[in-house]
């Protein structure tokens, strides 16, 4: 990248976008309908696996507001950063737009009261954030030093700079990982009771899982389903007594022990399930119209394990507000949260993560304090 495509190099960009260009091709390659992030340096060179064409080994690209994740936290903190005339810049991951991206239709975000696909929402976050000038770089972060300021992120052979840090980073959901599972998320297989619930309206369906999220969830659906099957690999839950309680009282869940989903069959949608004794593998079929896993999330931290706290979990663990210990580092959405993990909730936490960022920067004397209004 040049000079001038950084923030701090010029009042306003001489080129929309910081020098990126968007390109709006509809190959159907990008995850957001044809939309992809090219870096306009001659010597730019294409990488693998996402649509990003970075400048390895170049000058750093720096910002004062560097946000990592491209979720609803993320987008988000961009969105207000940007406002706040900080240049952020998002390092959106190779496949950005986080669990929403997997989700077919969202109708509890509010504002869209006929409900909005998951993939048309985060685009439409994007173009929300890109609009005041937010650059994105759809790569994988491989190693960040927090050790001091500016803090340095690597994805890719880039090098980013920023003064402040966001971490935005998500928590994904733990699957089967059996084909069939796969092949039929979004077409009745569902991570999310909260989100896709409301669409199983008097039919049968089961929910895979022997901890409180999966006895949480069971109980949930009962409030549509006819009937709630919970399906357990063992015999012992890892479940809390009441919520183990609270799954036998509910007469409308029957619950299956030392049973597997060997695989989901369907074609186009959910019709039932192959199940497989797990002490005799012997197997019979189930048929359902909807399979949620609950199986368990997994917080995306790797990268930042060496330098901040993390749970028993391995979620982050925000000290003040959106505050990590780390002085400028902030940290934002279901990276930290394995309570409430909606979109709303990161939405409104990277609102919190960029506020506390612009807040922080203007009392280094970083960033002038003259954006209150533009919250
Ligand atoms: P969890 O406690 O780790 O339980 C995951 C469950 O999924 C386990 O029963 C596990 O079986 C099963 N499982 C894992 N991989 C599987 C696979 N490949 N195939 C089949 N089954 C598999 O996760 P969680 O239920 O999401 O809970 C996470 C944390 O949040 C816990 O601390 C929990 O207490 C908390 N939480 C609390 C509430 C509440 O208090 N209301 C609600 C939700 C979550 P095994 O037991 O055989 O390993």
């Amino acid at each position: 990248m040049t000079d001038q495509n950084r923030p701090e190099s010029t009042g306003a960009p001489a080129r929309p976008f910081g020098g990126l260009t968007i390109d709006l091709g509809a190959d159907g390659s990008s995850p957001f309908g044809g939309l992809s992030i090219v870096g306009d340096d001659a010597a730019a060179t294409p990488l693998a696996g996402g649509p990003v064409t970075a400048v390895a080994g170049g000058a750093p690209t720096e910002t004062k507001v560097l946000i990592i994740g491209s979720g609803p936290a993320g987008l988000t903190a961009a969105i207000y950063a940007a406002r706040a005339n900080l240049g952020p810049v998002v390092i959106a991951g190779s496949a950005p737009g986080g669990q929403l991206m997997l989700t077919s239709e969202v109708e509890n975000y509010p504002g869209f009261p006929e409900g909005i696909e998951g993939p048309d929402l985060m685009r439409r976050f994007r173009e929300q954030a890109e609009r005041f000038g937010t650059r994105f770089f759809d790569l994988d972060v491989d190693r960040v030093d927090l050790s001091g300021r500016p803090f340095r992120v690597w994805a890719r052979g880039m090098e980013f700079v920023g003064q402040t840090v966001i971490l935005a980073t998500g928590a994904s959901a733990l699957w089967l990982n059996i084909e069939s599972e796969q092949r039929l998320r979004g077409r009745g297989v569902s991570a999310c009771a909260t989100c896709d619930g409301f669409f199983f309206r008097d039919r049968e369906i089961a929910v895979v899982g022997g901890g409180d999220s999966a006895m949480e969830e069971a109980n949930y659906l009962t409030r549509y389903a006819s009937k709630v099957h919970l399906l357990h690999r063992r015999d012992g839950f890892r479940a809390s007594k009441i919520m183990i309680d609270r799954l036998y009282g509910n007469p409308k869940i029957e619950v299956h022990t030392n049973t597997e989903v060997a695989e989901v069959l369907g074609d186009q949608k959910v019709e039932g399930l192959r199940l497989r004794d797990a002490r005799d593998g012997t197997e019979q079929s189930m048929p359902i119209e909807g399979l949620f896993i609950a199986i368990g999330h997994r917080p995306n931290t790797e990268v930042f394990r060496d330098w901040l706290e993390t749970d028993a979990k391995g979620y982050l663990k925000p000290h003040k507000h959106t505050a990590s210990q780390i002085d400028g580092v902030f940290i934002a959405g279901d990276v930290a949260d394995h309570r409430y993990r909606q979109a709303i909730t990161a939405a409104g936490d990277g609102c919190r993560a960029a506020i506390d960022a612009e807040r922080w920067l203007e009392s280094e004397g970083i960033a002038e304090h003259a954006t209150q209004t533009a919250w």
